[in-house]
């Protein structure tokens, strides 16, 4: 969800929370929007809703995005355990939510557009 579409500011999350150790320094924050900031909570690990499983949550700072996530119209699907457990934890499919996405798209702002690629090394031509 882009800040400018949110009714709430985005929030500095403790992406390991200061309850388990994790500091406030840049490497450990990351913005948030507030649903997203409050269903995590002090969360670092989820149940994988498919195997039952612990496993860690998304790391924003170690994990790419495109990885473990991908977008299927205005639901966020997984790609991996890492991505199933946090959209769990993130409930970040709740209907509602999925429908102020859903809006967004009709008003072609949403996804936000993907960042450019680095170009391709192209192999020569002889
Ligand atoms: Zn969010």
């Amino acid at each position: 969800m882009p800040q400018e579409y949110d009714d709430l500011p985005f929030q500095f999350d403790h992406i390991i929370a200061r309850k388990h150790g994790g500091p406030t320094t840049a490497r450990n924050l990351a913005l948030a929007c507030f649903l997203c900031n409050n269903h995590k909570g002090p969360n670092i690990a989820g149940r994988d809703p498919r195997t039952g499983r612990i496993v860690r949550l998304f790391h924003p700072r170690r994990h790419a995005w495109r990885q473990h996530f991908q977008w299927d119209g205005a639901h966020l699907m997984e790609l991996t355990t890492i991505g199933r457990a946090t959209i769990a934890v993130l409930e970040i499919n709740l209907p509602h939510r999925i429908a102020v996405r859903q809006a967004l798209i009709e008003e072609n702002v949403f996804p936000p557009l993907p960042e450019k690629l680095p170009a391709q090394k192209r192999g020569r031509t002889t």
